[in-house]
């Protein structure tokens, strides 16, 4: 049985035609289902007591299970339970802006970045739209506030789980979903060529990121697996198609690694390489795990980068560090959860 969580308006409408119902049914359930925020059908009162009953048979609506969450003033750390027993998490951050949300996308992450805590647990399956969605409404749930912006970063390999991804990415931007603005969600990715490719196509202007992490290959070679069979000469060129379909400034994420991607020479190599782009620079200082054997970049180190590529005229930013004492860092939550 599906959960309903999981459709698209379209999806919804096709399944009320093919039951001999009008097709604004399916906006009406939307409406119940992330305006009301109902827990049963039972409670939409204008629809008929057979229809609801033929609805219950078809659809779940249950939420998910929160197993764990850390508070801090910052940043919420959310650990749900799926109906499979597996993990995931959801990081929550208040900005002054609003409050956005890091979701995970798979259970585990089949690209296996040294760096990275999610890539150490292989991938199990990928998450259905509906369990993505529901790790928003859980924590709008549990903070008793609406989300304002999603940011698809948390475990996984977005583009690897392309068409839930997608999906997820139609049901919270629909009006009568969750409103998120396209522009208030971005999809991070360690670089799928392909994907990029189909993503140039995706007729919503959501963000791209690009985990990038290195200006050469030698380097990232050695980081990310992907760049064996992804060279960034095929990511540049596949986002310069992205670019002339979408007109989007393009992200590029760079971890600051000590001593392995943070020299002068990298700041410059790398400002060669994005020069005269669209784009900006988000240099991420890194969070330390237990088990890894990088180390986070020295501040004067990060600075003295980040000088450079603003001399550089390239756009650019460093991360502000948020709740890295709750381990917030992509899958460390989960990762020791795992290990128990
Ligand atoms: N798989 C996608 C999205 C999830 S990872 C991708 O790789 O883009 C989201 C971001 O967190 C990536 O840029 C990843 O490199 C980064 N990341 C992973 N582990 C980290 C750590 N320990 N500290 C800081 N950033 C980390
Ligand atoms: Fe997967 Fe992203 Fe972690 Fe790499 S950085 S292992 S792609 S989650």
């Amino acid at each position: 049985m599906k959960n309903i969580y999981d459709l698209t308006i379209e999806e919804l409408e096709e399944y009320f035609l093919n039951n001999n119902e009008k097709k604004f049914k399916a906006l009406q359930i939307y409406s119940w289902i992330y305006g009301k925020r109902i827990k049963s059908f039972d409670e939409m009162t204008d629809m008929k007591k057979g229809l609801i009953e033929k609805i219950k048979k078809d659809f779940k609506i249950d939420y998910l299970k929160i197993v764990k969450v850390e508070r801090d003033k910052e940043v919420n750390k959310y650990l749900f339970e799926l109906d499979d027993g597996t993990h995931i998490e959801s990081v929550l951050m208040k900005h002054d802006y609003g409050k956005s949300i890091c979701i995970s996308s798979q259970v585990g992450c089949n690209m296996g970045c040294k760096f990275c805590e999610s890539g150490r647990l292989k991938k199990v399956r990928d998450l259905m739209s509906y369990e993505m969605v529901l790790q928003i409404l859980e924590v709008e749930k549990d903070i008793n506030e609406r989300i304002s912006h999603v940011v698809i970063m948390g475990i996984g390999e977005p583009f690897d789980n392309y068409k839930n991804v997608t999906n997820f990415i139609k049901i919270i931007n629909h009006p009568k979903g969750l409103a998120i603005g396209s522009r208030h969600i971005t999809v991070s990715t360690s670089g799928v060529v392909p994907k990029i490719l189909e993503f140039s196509n995706f007729p919503y202007q959501v963000n791209l990121a690009i985990s990038l992490h290195a200006p050469n290959d030698k380097i990232r070679d050695r980081l990310m697996p992907i760049n064996k069979a992804y060279k960034i000469k095929d990511i540049m060129d596949a986002l310069k198609t992205y670019y002339k379909k979408t007109n989007r400034r393009i992200t590029f994420e760079y971890i600051m690694l000590d001593g392995i991607n943070d020299t002068e020479e990298c700041a410059q190599e790398l400002c060669r390489l994005l020069k005269g782009f669209n784009c900006y620079i988000n240099l991420i200082p890194y969070n330390e795990t237990n088990n890894m054997e990088f180390k986070r970049s020295k501040n004067d180190r990060i600075l003295k980068f980040y000088d450079i590529i603003k001399k550089n005229n390239v756009s650019v930013t460093i991360r502000r560090e948020f709740g890295s004492n709750i381990s917030a860092a992509c899958g460390q939550l989960r990762s020791k959860k795992e290990e128990l």
